[in-house]
Protein backbone atom coordinates (compact mmCIF):
# COMPACT_ATOMS: atom_id res chain seq x y z
CA UNK A 1 0.00 0.00 0.00
CA UNK A 2 1.47 3.54 -0.76
CA UNK A 3 0.35 6.69 1.08
CA UNK A 4 0.80 9.19 -1.52
CA UNK A 5 -0.32 11.82 1.20
CA UNK A 6 2.40 10.72 3.83
CA UNK A 7 4.48 13.68 3.73
CA UNK A 8 1.25 16.11 3.84
CA UNK A 9 -0.12 17.20 7.55
CA UNK A 10 -2.30 15.22 9.58
CA UNK A 11 -5.26 17.76 9.07
CA UNK A 12 -4.97 16.95 5.44
CA UNK A 13 -4.52 12.94 5.56
CA UNK A 14 -7.24 12.86 7.49
CA UNK A 15 -9.37 14.20 3.91
CA UNK A 16 -7.19 12.96 1.44
CA UNK A 17 -5.51 9.76 2.67
CA UNK A 18 -6.76 6.31 1.30
CA UNK A 19 -9.12 7.39 -1.64
CA UNK A 20 -7.80 6.24 -4.80
CA UNK A 21 -10.27 7.71 -7.29
CA UNK A 22 -12.36 5.17 -9.96
CA UNK A 23 -12.86 5.77 -13.61
CA UNK A 24 -15.94 7.82 -12.41
CA UNK A 25 -13.82 10.60 -11.31
CA UNK A 26 -16.35 10.87 -8.02
CA UNK A 27 -15.55 13.55 -5.40
CA UNK A 28 -16.66 12.05 -2.63
CA UNK A 29 -15.24 8.74 -1.50
CA UNK A 30 -17.89 5.86 -2.89
CA UNK A 31 -19.91 2.97 -0.99
CA UNK A 32 -19.48 0.09 -2.41
CA UNK A 33 -22.45 -2.03 -1.68
CA UNK A 34 -21.48 -5.59 -2.75
CA UNK A 35 -20.66 -8.60 -0.87
CA UNK A 36 -18.59 -10.36 -3.66
CA UNK A 37 -16.99 -9.52 -6.85
CA UNK A 38 -16.60 -10.23 -10.51
CA UNK A 39 -13.55 -12.07 -12.80
CA UNK A 40 -13.26 -11.51 -16.24
CA UNK A 41 -12.53 -15.05 -17.07
CA UNK A 42 -12.29 -18.94 -15.36
CA UNK A 43 -8.49 -18.16 -15.34
CA UNK A 44 -9.01 -15.03 -13.52
CA UNK A 45 -10.73 -16.45 -10.87
CA UNK A 46 -8.76 -19.03 -10.17
CA UNK A 47 -5.50 -16.48 -10.15
CA UNK A 48 -7.59 -14.29 -7.50
CA UNK A 49 -7.94 -17.46 -5.86
CA UNK A 50 -4.72 -18.87 -5.84
CA UNK A 51 -3.48 -15.26 -4.28
CA UNK A 52 -1.25 -15.12 -7.50
CA UNK A 53 -3.30 -12.06 -8.83
CA UNK A 54 -4.11 -8.91 -5.93
CA UNK A 55 -7.77 -7.71 -5.88
CA UNK A 56 -11.25 -8.56 -4.36
CA UNK A 57 -12.84 -11.35 -3.92
CA UNK A 58 -15.54 -11.20 -1.41
CA UNK A 59 -16.13 -8.75 1.07
CA UNK A 60 -15.08 -10.50 3.77
CA UNK A 61 -11.99 -10.41 2.78
CA UNK A 62 -11.77 -7.02 1.12
CA UNK A 63 -13.80 -3.99 0.48
CA UNK A 64 -12.85 -0.77 -1.22
CA UNK A 65 -14.59 1.01 1.22
CA UNK A 66 -13.10 -0.08 4.04
CA UNK A 67 -9.70 -0.28 2.35
CA UNK A 68 -10.09 3.63 2.25
CA UNK A 69 -11.03 3.35 5.92
CA UNK A 70 -8.47 1.33 6.95
CA UNK A 71 -5.59 3.09 5.13
CA UNK A 72 -6.59 6.66 5.77
CA UNK A 73 -6.20 5.68 9.72
CA UNK A 74 -2.98 3.65 9.10
CA UNK A 75 -2.16 6.73 7.68
CA UNK A 76 -3.05 9.49 10.91
CA UNK A 77 -1.57 6.71 13.10
CA UNK A 78 1.45 6.47 11.65
CA UNK A 79 1.36 2.61 11.10
CA UNK A 80 2.22 0.43 8.01
CA UNK A 81 -1.32 -1.21 8.18
CA UNK A 82 -4.59 -1.22 9.86
CA UNK A 83 -7.74 -3.35 10.06
CA UNK A 84 -11.03 -2.17 10.33
CA UNK A 85 -13.39 -4.43 12.75
CA UNK A 86 -17.41 -4.58 13.52
CA UNK A 87 -16.56 -2.94 16.65
CA UNK A 88 -14.31 -1.75 19.01
CA UNK A 89 -14.37 -5.15 21.31
CA UNK A 90 -14.06 -7.41 18.37
CA UNK A 91 -10.85 -5.14 17.69
CA UNK A 92 -9.32 -6.50 20.60
CA UNK A 93 -10.42 -9.57 20.44
CA UNK A 94 -8.97 -10.47 16.86
CA UNK A 95 -5.71 -8.87 17.94
CA UNK A 96 -5.30 -11.26 20.60
CA UNK A 97 -7.05 -14.41 18.60
CA UNK A 98 -4.67 -13.87 15.61
CA UNK A 99 -0.99 -13.49 17.83
CA UNK A 100 -1.39 -15.05 21.18
CA UNK A 101 -1.86 -19.11 21.95
CA UNK A 102 -2.40 -21.20 24.92
CA UNK A 103 -0.09 -20.89 28.03
CA UNK A 104 0.31 -17.21 27.25
CA UNK A 105 0.62 -14.64 29.55
CA UNK A 106 -0.76 -10.96 29.70
CA UNK A 107 -0.27 -7.97 31.88
CA UNK A 108 -3.01 -5.20 31.70
CA UNK A 109 -4.02 -2.28 33.51
CA UNK A 110 -6.21 -2.45 35.73
CA UNK A 111 -8.17 0.92 34.56
CA UNK A 112 -9.52 -0.76 31.29
CA UNK A 113 -12.80 -0.48 29.64
CA UNK A 114 -14.86 -2.76 31.52
CA UNK A 115 -16.03 -5.62 28.70
CA UNK A 116 -12.29 -5.65 27.87
CA UNK A 117 -11.86 -7.03 31.39
CA UNK A 118 -14.46 -9.24 30.67
CA UNK A 119 -13.68 -10.92 27.19
CA UNK A 120 -9.67 -10.86 28.89
CA UNK A 121 -11.28 -12.74 32.33
CA UNK A 122 -14.41 -15.26 31.40
CA UNK A 123 -13.18 -15.51 27.40
CA UNK A 124 -9.66 -15.29 26.86
CA UNK A 125 -8.88 -17.36 29.99
CA UNK A 126 -10.74 -20.27 28.41
CA UNK A 127 -8.78 -20.44 25.97
CA UNK A 128 -5.83 -20.50 28.59
CA UNK A 129 -4.85 -16.84 27.85
CA UNK A 130 -4.25 -15.44 31.66
CA UNK A 131 -4.26 -12.21 32.58
CA UNK A 132 -2.95 -10.14 35.71
CA UNK A 133 -3.46 -6.69 36.22
CA UNK A 134 -1.92 -3.60 37.28
CA UNK A 135 -2.00 0.13 38.57
CA UNK A 136 -1.85 2.05 35.07
CA UNK A 137 1.22 4.30 36.50
CA UNK A 138 2.96 1.88 38.55
CA UNK A 139 5.90 1.07 36.44
CA UNK A 140 7.53 -1.38 39.09
CA UNK A 141 3.77 -2.98 39.98
CA UNK A 142 4.19 -4.19 35.51
CA UNK A 143 7.58 -4.81 35.63
CA UNK A 144 6.95 -7.23 38.99
CA UNK A 145 3.73 -8.62 37.09
CA UNK A 146 5.84 -9.90 33.68
CA UNK A 147 6.60 -13.66 34.14
CA UNK A 148 8.32 -15.71 31.18
CA UNK A 149 5.45 -16.50 29.48
CA UNK A 150 4.09 -12.76 29.07
CA UNK A 151 3.41 -11.64 25.25
CA UNK A 152 1.94 -8.78 25.74
CA UNK A 153 0.98 -5.17 27.61
CA UNK A 154 -2.23 -3.95 27.49
CA UNK A 155 -3.49 -0.37 28.31
CA UNK A 156 -5.74 2.62 27.86
CA UNK A 157 -4.60 5.73 28.41
CA UNK A 158 -5.65 8.61 29.51
CA UNK A 159 -7.86 6.07 31.45
CA UNK A 160 -11.74 5.79 31.36
CA UNK A 161 -13.13 7.46 33.77
CA UNK A 162 -10.22 8.67 35.97
CA UNK A 163 -8.06 10.15 33.30
CA UNK A 164 -4.85 8.53 34.61
CA UNK A 165 -2.03 8.50 32.28
CA UNK A 166 0.31 5.80 31.15
CA UNK A 167 3.96 6.38 30.45
CA UNK A 168 3.89 5.20 26.88
CA UNK A 169 7.67 5.51 26.43
CA UNK A 170 8.76 3.88 29.66
CA UNK A 171 5.75 1.09 28.83
CA UNK A 172 7.25 0.49 25.62
CA UNK A 173 10.88 0.38 26.71
CA UNK A 174 9.96 -2.66 29.62
CA UNK A 175 7.99 -4.54 26.81
CA UNK A 176 10.75 -4.67 24.66
CA UNK A 177 13.21 -5.51 26.99
CA UNK A 178 10.65 -8.46 27.63
CA UNK A 179 10.17 -9.58 24.04
CA UNK A 180 6.51 -8.32 24.45
CA UNK A 181 4.13 -6.41 22.70
CA UNK A 182 3.27 -3.02 23.80
CA UNK A 183 -1.07 -3.23 22.78
CA UNK A 184 -2.74 0.64 23.64
CA UNK A 185 -6.38 1.30 23.13
CA UNK A 186 -6.27 4.82 22.04
CA UNK A 187 -9.89 5.42 21.96
CA UNK A 188 -9.96 8.78 24.21
CA UNK A 189 -7.50 10.61 22.54
CA UNK A 190 -7.96 9.01 18.72
CA UNK A 191 -4.80 9.97 16.65
CA UNK A 192 -5.67 13.76 16.66
CA UNK A 193 -4.46 14.23 20.18
CA UNK A 194 -1.97 11.16 20.53
CA UNK A 195 -0.37 8.95 18.59
CA UNK A 196 0.94 5.52 20.83
CA UNK A 197 3.17 4.19 17.33
CA UNK A 198 5.42 7.01 17.91
CA UNK A 199 6.75 6.11 21.46
CA UNK A 200 7.74 2.38 20.52
CA UNK A 201 4.04 0.59 20.99
CA UNK A 202 3.58 -1.85 18.85
CA UNK A 203 0.05 -2.48 18.30
CA UNK A 204 -2.86 0.17 18.56
CA UNK A 205 -6.55 -0.46 18.84
CA UNK A 206 -9.74 1.17 18.40
CA UNK A 207 -13.23 1.24 18.82
CA UNK A 208 -14.51 3.79 16.13
CA UNK A 209 -17.82 3.97 17.55
CA UNK A 210 -16.71 6.71 20.19
CA UNK A 211 -15.03 9.54 18.35
CA UNK A 212 -13.59 8.72 15.13
CA UNK A 213 -17.58 8.30 14.04
CA UNK A 214 -18.06 11.66 16.71
CA UNK A 215 -21.90 11.53 16.42
CA UNK A 216 -22.72 8.64 17.79
CA UNK A 217 -24.11 6.84 14.71
CA UNK A 218 -22.01 3.52 13.55
CA UNK A 219 -20.83 0.65 15.60
CA UNK A 220 -16.92 -0.25 14.65
CA UNK A 221 -13.42 -1.03 15.39
CA UNK A 222 -9.85 -0.93 14.31
CA UNK A 223 -6.44 -2.46 14.89
CA UNK A 224 -3.47 -0.68 13.61
CA UNK A 225 0.10 -1.82 13.57
CA UNK A 226 3.45 -3.06 11.48
CA UNK A 227 2.47 -5.10 8.16
CA UNK A 228 3.31 -8.36 9.85
CA UNK A 229 1.69 -8.51 12.81
CA UNK A 230 -1.55 -6.50 11.72
CA UNK A 231 -1.41 -6.57 7.94
CA UNK A 232 -0.88 -10.17 8.08
CA UNK A 233 -2.04 -11.57 11.34
CA UNK A 234 -4.80 -9.95 12.58
CA UNK A 235 -5.89 -9.72 8.91
CA UNK A 236 -6.05 -13.47 8.77
CA UNK A 237 -8.24 -13.84 11.87
CA UNK A 238 -10.69 -11.70 10.68
CA UNK A 239 -11.03 -13.08 7.13
CA UNK A 240 -11.11 -15.86 8.32
CA UNK A 241 -13.32 -15.52 11.71
CA UNK A 242 -15.31 -12.40 9.46
CA UNK A 243 -15.90 -9.51 12.41
CA UNK A 244 -15.45 -7.04 9.63
CA UNK A 245 -16.66 -3.96 8.97
CA UNK A 246 -19.59 -3.20 6.42
CA UNK A 247 -18.66 -0.34 3.60
CA UNK A 248 -21.59 1.48 5.43
CA UNK A 249 -20.13 1.94 8.54
CA UNK A 250 -16.80 2.28 6.98
CA UNK A 251 -18.05 5.19 4.69
CA UNK A 252 -19.47 6.49 7.95
CA UNK A 253 -16.39 6.56 9.66
CA UNK A 254 -14.12 8.00 6.65
CA UNK A 255 -16.77 10.87 7.31
CA UNK A 256 -15.80 11.29 10.49
CA UNK A 257 -12.20 11.13 10.31
CA UNK A 258 -12.37 14.34 7.82
CA UNK A 259 -13.81 16.49 10.74
CA UNK A 260 -11.41 14.58 13.48
CA UNK A 261 -8.77 17.15 13.95
CA UNK A 262 -11.34 19.92 13.91
CA UNK A 263 -13.51 18.08 16.59
CA UNK A 264 -10.79 16.64 19.11
CA UNK A 265 -9.31 20.37 19.07
CA UNK A 266 -12.53 21.71 20.14
CA UNK A 267 -13.79 19.07 22.38
CA UNK A 268 -10.44 19.15 24.48
CA UNK A 269 -10.72 23.48 24.60
CA UNK A 270 -14.08 22.92 25.71
CA UNK A 271 -12.83 19.98 28.52
CA UNK A 272 -10.41 22.21 29.39
CA UNK A 273 -12.74 25.65 30.50
CA UNK A 274 -15.43 23.03 32.03
CA UNK A 275 -12.68 21.36 33.80
CA UNK A 276 -11.15 24.51 35.29
CA UNK A 277 -14.94 25.52 36.29
CA UNK A 278 -16.05 22.60 37.56
CA UNK A 279 -12.88 22.46 40.39
CA UNK A 280 -13.73 25.98 41.63
CA UNK A 281 -17.47 25.07 42.22
CA UNK A 282 -18.20 24.48 45.91
CA UNK A 283 -20.23 21.29 45.35
CA UNK A 284 -17.38 19.64 43.63
CA UNK A 285 -14.89 18.04 45.50
CA UNK A 286 -12.46 16.90 43.04
CA UNK A 287 -11.82 16.89 39.41
CA UNK A 288 -9.91 14.33 37.14
CA UNK A 289 -8.68 15.84 34.38
CA UNK A 290 -5.21 15.91 32.60
CA UNK A 291 -5.13 19.24 31.46
CA UNK A 292 -5.79 20.48 34.94
CA UNK A 293 -2.22 21.65 37.05
CA UNK A 294 -2.99 19.80 39.88
CA UNK A 295 -3.35 16.61 38.01
CA UNK A 296 -0.34 13.94 38.45
CA UNK A 297 0.26 13.26 35.26
CA UNK A 298 0.01 17.17 33.88
CA UNK A 299 3.50 17.29 32.46
CA UNK A 300 3.70 13.74 30.96
CA UNK A 301 0.52 14.17 29.50
CA UNK A 302 1.89 17.44 27.91
CA UNK A 303 4.78 15.55 26.50
CA UNK A 304 2.43 12.73 25.08
CA UNK A 305 -0.92 14.26 24.16
CA UNK A 306 -1.43 17.51 21.89
CA UNK A 307 -4.24 18.28 24.44
CA UNK A 308 -6.29 16.52 26.32
CA UNK A 309 -9.57 14.81 25.25
CA UNK A 310 -13.00 15.55 26.18
CA UNK A 311 -13.42 13.32 28.88
CA UNK A 312 -13.86 14.97 32.82
CA UNK A 313 -14.70 12.83 36.18
CA UNK A 314 -15.53 14.77 38.67
CA UNK A 315 -16.92 13.81 42.28
CA UNK A 316 -19.52 15.60 43.98
CA UNK A 317 -20.20 16.33 47.65
CA UNK A 318 -23.16 14.10 48.72
CA UNK A 319 -22.12 10.44 47.56
CA UNK A 320 -24.56 8.48 45.26
CA UNK A 321 -27.51 10.79 46.36
CA UNK A 322 -25.57 14.16 45.27
CA UNK A 323 -24.46 12.33 41.88
CA UNK A 324 -28.17 11.30 40.77
CA UNK A 325 -29.30 14.80 41.93
CA UNK A 326 -27.02 16.42 39.37
CA UNK A 327 -27.96 13.91 36.63
CA UNK A 328 -31.73 14.70 37.37
CA UNK A 329 -31.45 17.61 37.61
CA UNK A 330 -29.97 18.45 33.89
CA UNK A 331 -32.24 19.25 30.91
CA UNK A 332 -29.83 19.11 27.98
CA UNK A 333 -26.98 16.67 28.75
CA UNK A 334 -27.53 13.21 27.83
CA UNK A 335 -27.65 10.73 30.19
CA UNK A 336 -26.28 7.79 28.60
CA UNK A 337 -23.41 5.59 28.57
CA UNK A 338 -22.01 6.59 25.85
CA UNK A 339 -19.17 8.78 25.10
CA UNK A 340 -17.07 10.88 21.87
CA UNK A 341 -20.08 12.18 20.51
CA UNK A 342 -21.12 15.71 19.77
CA UNK A 343 -23.51 15.74 22.04
CA UNK A 344 -22.30 16.13 25.60
CA UNK A 345 -23.15 13.19 27.55
CA UNK A 346 -23.28 12.21 31.14
CA UNK A 347 -22.85 9.30 33.15
CA UNK A 348 -22.96 7.71 36.62
CA UNK A 349 -20.14 5.11 36.33
CA UNK A 350 -20.59 3.44 39.84
CA UNK A 351 -24.03 2.33 38.72
CA UNK A 352 -23.71 1.78 35.07
CA UNK A 353 -20.27 1.36 33.61
CA UNK A 354 -18.61 0.60 36.01
CA UNK A 355 -21.62 -1.14 37.96
CA UNK A 356 -20.56 -4.90 37.60
CA UNK A 357 -17.56 -4.16 38.90
CA UNK A 358 -17.16 -5.14 43.17
CA UNK A 359 -17.11 -2.67 45.53
CA UNK A 360 -13.69 -3.61 46.28
CA UNK A 361 -12.31 -3.24 42.78
CA UNK A 362 -14.28 0.14 42.08
CA UNK A 363 -12.42 1.76 45.33
CA UNK A 364 -9.16 0.38 43.95
CA UNK A 365 -10.06 2.29 40.52
CA UNK A 366 -11.11 4.93 42.19
CA UNK A 367 -14.52 5.06 41.07
CA UNK A 368 -16.90 6.77 44.51
CA UNK A 369 -20.13 6.83 44.74
CA UNK A 370 -20.19 11.13 43.85
CA UNK A 371 -18.15 10.34 41.07
CA UNK A 372 -19.34 11.65 37.12
CA UNK A 373 -17.74 11.20 33.86
CA UNK A 374 -18.32 13.76 31.19
CA UNK A 375 -17.95 13.34 27.74
CA UNK A 376 -18.01 17.17 26.70
CA UNK A 377 -19.42 17.59 23.08
CA UNK A 378 -19.52 20.55 21.29
CA UNK A 379 -22.63 22.70 22.19
CA UNK A 380 -22.22 26.02 23.22
CA UNK A 381 -19.78 25.73 26.69
CA UNK A 382 -22.36 28.56 28.27
CA UNK A 383 -24.98 25.85 27.47
CA UNK A 384 -23.23 22.73 28.90
CA UNK A 385 -22.34 24.50 32.11
CA UNK A 386 -26.13 25.97 32.39
CA UNK A 387 -27.17 23.13 32.80
CA UNK A 388 -24.37 21.47 35.08
CA UNK A 389 -25.37 24.71 37.30
CA UNK A 390 -28.56 23.63 37.19
CA UNK A 391 -27.98 20.49 38.78
CA UNK A 392 -24.80 21.90 40.81
CA UNK A 393 -27.56 24.06 42.62
CA UNK A 394 -29.83 21.34 43.77
CA UNK A 395 -26.67 19.81 45.84
C1 LIG B 1 -16.34 1.64 23.87
C2 LIG B 1 -14.95 1.18 24.12
C3 LIG B 1 -14.51 -0.07 23.68
C4 LIG B 1 -15.43 -1.05 22.98
O1 LIG B 1 -15.83 -0.58 21.74
P1 LIG B 1 -17.22 -1.00 21.04
O2 LIG B 1 -17.15 -0.27 19.75
O3 LIG B 1 -18.34 -0.59 21.94
O4 LIG B 1 -17.16 -2.48 20.87
C5 LIG B 1 -13.19 -0.43 23.91
N1 LIG B 1 -12.36 0.40 24.57
C6 LIG B 1 -12.75 1.61 25.01
C7 LIG B 1 -11.77 2.48 25.73
C8 LIG B 1 -14.06 2.04 24.81
O5 LIG B 1 -14.44 3.24 25.28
Amino acid sequence: MTDSYKDQHFATRAIRAGHHRTHEGEHSEPMFLTSSYVFDSAEQAAARFAGDEAGNIYSRFTNPTVRTFEERLASLEGGESAVATSSGMSAILSTFMALFSAGDHIVSSRSIFGTTRVLFDKYLAKFGIETDYVALTNLEAWQAAIKPNTKALFLETPSNPMNDVADLAALSALAKAHDCLLIVDNCFCTPALQQPLSFGADIVVHSATKYIDGQGRCIGGAVVGNSQLVGEEVYGFLRTAGPTMSAFNAWTFLKGLETLDLRMNAHSSSALILAKWLDEQPNVSQVFYAGLENHPQHELAKQQQSAFGGIIAFEVKGGKEGAWKLVNATQMVSITGNLGDTKTTLTHPATTTHGRLTEEARAEAGITDGLLRISVGLESIEDIQADLQRGLDKL
